[in-house]
């Protein structure tokens, strides 16, 4: 079975390791493609500011690091060069990012916000506000504009790879603040899938909460994973990786997710040909 990463943070964000820790460990576990996917720089008229995306000074500065690996590891490990950019309501979208996306070999799609400030994926005591002061603790309200978000994410476009999905499960283990089996839950999923598949992207399945202790599966869930199968939305495995020993890790437990949802084949990024993200097809 082939490894492969798109989906990977060094210092030059919220990592630890540069990119040339990266290229080592997944060579010697021996990765077919490694990615590079920094928290594209935040719009400078966005007024927000982050301890976790790169700073748009350093934009070169890791370009040029990864592309200078790109050349050392040349014939032993192809490196690819790729961000991943943030859909925030009203603020930013991955189609209309500052930077030169044709600079890039790939983009990631995520949302992380589900109000203008505060994000999903934050701290419990952070999420908490979320729900408790955004959306006067209405979760459901929450739910809801986080998958809208998604959902507006994918049909804006400018992006090849759909990150970690049901990242707003990140804090509810165990059911902590609702039920994924509810109605006001479960209702996004085909429009989630729908949207993915019209939209012609690739979908991630993305172990990185998995190799941080935050959740017991990988984004997405079964049954979203199930339903972008049905929908035809070709999957490809991520860790997520903020230190170089996340590379490959729960890679197995992805497998057997994407086996239980149907999928017989993944897909291997190539590269970029003619504006294009290329894909390999892998059988599981
Ligand atoms: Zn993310
Ligand atoms: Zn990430």
């Amino acid at each position: 079975m082939k490894y492969s990463c798109l989906h990977t943070h060094t210092s030059f964000c919220d990592g630890s390791g540069m990119p040339e820790d990266y290229c080592r460990a997944a060579y010697e576990k021996g990765f077919a493609a490694l990615g590079f996917s920094a928290h594209a720089p935040l719009p400078v008229n966005s007024g927000l500011k982050t301890d976790w995306h790169m700073s748009g000074q350093r934009l070169d500065e890791y370009l040029a690091a990864v592309r200078a690996a790109a050349g050392k590891w040349r014939g032993k490990l192809p490196v690819f060069a790729g961000l991943e950019a943030d859909f925030i309501s009203g603020v930013a979208k991955p189609s209309d990012w500052d930077f030169d996306a044709s600079a890039l070999d790939f983009l990631i799609g995520s949302v992380h916000y589900a109000s203008a400030t505060r994000c999903v994926d934050s701290p419990p005591e952070e999420f908490a506000l979320l729900v408790n002061e955004d959306f006067s603790g209405d979760t459901f309200a929450m739910v809801d504009t986080y998958w809208s978000n998604v959902e507006r994410m994918i049909e804006s476009g400018g992006f090849d790879i759909l990150g970690h999905a049901d990242l707003v499960k990140k804090n509810n283990r165990g059911g902590l603040y609702f039920s994924e089996n509810d109605t006001r839950y479960t209702k996004w999923l085909p429009r989630i899938a729908a949207a993915a598949a019209a939209a012609g992207i690739v979908a991630e399945v993305n172990t990185g909460a998995l190799n941080r202790g935050y959740t017991d599966e990988p984004y997405p869930s079964l049954a979203l994973l199930t339903l972008f199968c049905k929908a035809g939305v070709p999957v490809t495995i991520n860790a997520d990786a903020h230190r170089p020993e996340h590379l490959g890790g729960f890679y197995e437990d992805a497998h057997r997710l994407c086996l239980e949802a149907g999928y017989r084949e993944f897909r291997l990024f190539q590269g970029r040909r003619d504006g294009k993200a290329q894909w390999g097809k892998e059988k599981f």
